[in-house]
């Protein structure tokens, strides 16, 4: 069976405890490998070695740190269908989304950083008192703690921004997925990346995850995953007033608004309720729309869905796969029962697969209103509602009903109406007319449950370094 190993100081090594974990192929529901389940006394090894490399790393010039992170990003890129493979089956998420999405992203986010690293400038202030130069320094041994849903992409997504600003660091990617991650360790081995600058430590959150952030030499934490253990990792670095960046859960509005070109972009408002099988953070999964069309795009929505092939994710037609895991697939279901329980109609799915493996077949469910726990609570599957609005003010109290604020998206070829709408709705991100349309140079992230602080280009280098400013009388 295969062992997915810590990368610590250079080297990739099993747990000082000699203890593994299962890892599930979500596809059959049965282990195919297992990962080392990390402690604290990895945790201590890994923080070790990253401040002992932290000397060396942050005092390299920005072009060196740059062109480490381009030979990583080379090594990932040529290795392409490999890690599809691994993360397909590591996750069950459909072959082709990995190898033509996730992987050449996680190598784009590699290489955007690197250019970040060369480009990235200290600001000048002159005019009102002196002048004023801010110095940007990296912090140190920084944490990156990453989910399960977009494995490798969300692991370079900050571990390259952290080294580009000069910060070692210790990851931990998810127990459920830590297949890529690993893989991405081996690379560095091979490729010689300078030791101990980039440490992965695998394992449970409630071990290997709190012994990194309870780590006293830990300048800063970067989490990406659920509200609940956000406010967990808060609650424990307060008292320590430690950095700490936090991309949480979602519950996305989708606007459809009669004077779309809903029935052009029907395929990719359908993908942006089920891609991943609803496991991405950016899904629509509450579709609000205009009452007037309400009953033709719901009929021709629920066509779309019911044609979604749902298969082996290793099958180059199978457009969704199964839930991640057990736990998820438990979740998920006992949600489609909550949703019936208050009264939802549901017009696919609903449903589990009769087959090996975690699947829920695509599920639309229309009849329940903004206050339901169905319309409240983040599923994270292949869930979509539909609820019907009259006018802009409805559609927006219905968008902003919602503890939740991370994305949303508006369907309208009125310009006026797309703008106003986008700029009153209470989330970090806004698509016109199009889903998951990224530019990394964008602030990512989200308000209220959603999280605090923003990823992505110059917010994220800043978040890697402290702002020391300086001011001169002239
Ligand atoms: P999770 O919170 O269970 O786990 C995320 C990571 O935190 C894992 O590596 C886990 O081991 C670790 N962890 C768990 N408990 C911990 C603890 N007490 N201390 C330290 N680390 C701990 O989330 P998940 O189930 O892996 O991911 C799904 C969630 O992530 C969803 O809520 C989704 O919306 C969210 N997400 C958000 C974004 C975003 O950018 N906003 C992106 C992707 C996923």
């Amino acid at each position: 069976m295969r062992r997915y190993l810590h990368f610590i100081g250079g080297t990739p090594r099993p747990a000082r405890s000699g203890r593994w974990l299962d890892v599930f192929d979500p596809a059959i529901a049965k282990p195919y490998a297992e990962v080392a389940a990390g402690d604290a006394a990895d945790i201590d090894d890994a923080v070790a070695a990253a401040r002992a490399a932290f000397p060396h790393w942050s005092g390299l010039p920005a072009t060196e740190r740059a062109r480490w992170l381009e030979r990583l990003a080379d090594a990932l890129d040529a290795r392409t269908d490999d890690f599809a493979h691994a993360e397909s089956r590591d996750g069950g998420k459909p072959l082709r989304l990995a190898r033509e999405i996730e992987i050449p992203r996680a190598v784009a986010n590699l290489r955007f950083f690197a250019h970040a690293a060369t480009q990235f400038a200290s600001e000048s202030h002159h005019g009102q008192a002196g002048l004023n130069y801010t110095l940007r320094a990296p912090l140190g041994v920084v944490a990156a703690i990453s989910p399960w849903n977009l494995p490798l992409y969300l692991f370079t997504w900050k571990i390259a921004p952290a080294l580009a600003a000069g910060n070692t660091v210790v990851a931990k990617p998810s127990e459920i997925t830590p297949a890529t991650a690993s893989m991405l360790g081996e690379l560095a081995a091979e490729i010689g990346f300078p030791s101990g600058a980039l440490n992965i430590v695998h394992g449970l959150g409630q071990e290997a995850g709190e012994a990194l952030i309870d780590h006293a030499d830990i300048a800063a934490v970067s989490f990406t995953g659920s509200t609940a253990v956000g406010q967990r990792i808060t609650a424990r670095m307060a008292p320590r007033l430690k950095k700490v960046s936090l991309e949480l859960g979602g519950k996305n509005p989708t606007l459809v608004f009669a004077d779309s070109d809903w029935r052009t972009h029907l395929d990719v408002i359908v993908r942006s309720a089920f891609q991943n099988s609803g496991q991405i953070c950016l899904c629509g999964s509450r579709l609000l729309i205009e009452r007037t069309i309400y009953a033709e795009f719901r009929d021709a929505f629920v066509q779309h869905a019911l044609a979604l092939r749902v298969g082996d994710p290793m099958d180059p037609d199978a457009q969704m796969g199964p839930l991640v895991s057990q736990a998820h697939f438990d979740k998920v279901v006992a949600a489609l029962e909550r949703a019936r329980a208050e009264g939802a109609r549901v017009l696919c799915g609903g449903h589990a697969l009769q087959r090996p493996g975690w699947f829920v077949a695509p599920t639309v469910i229309e009849g329940l209103g903004p206050d339901c726990a169905t319309n409240r609570d983040e599923i994270f599957g292949p869930v979509a509602t539909l609820q019907p609005f009259d006018d802009d003010a409805q559609a927006l109290t219905l968008a902003n009903a919602s503890d939740y604020g991370l994305a949303a998206s508006i369907w309208t070829t009125r310009l006026d109406r797309a703008h106003r709408i986008a700029a009153s709705l209470n989330v970090g991100m806004v698509w016109i007319n199009t889903w998951l349309m990224r530019d990394l140079r964008t602030p990512f992230g989200g308000v209220g449950q959603s999280g605090l602080g923003r990823e992505g280009g110059h917010e994220a280098m800043r978040f890697f370094t402290d702002a020391k400013n300086i001011g001169i009388a002239l």
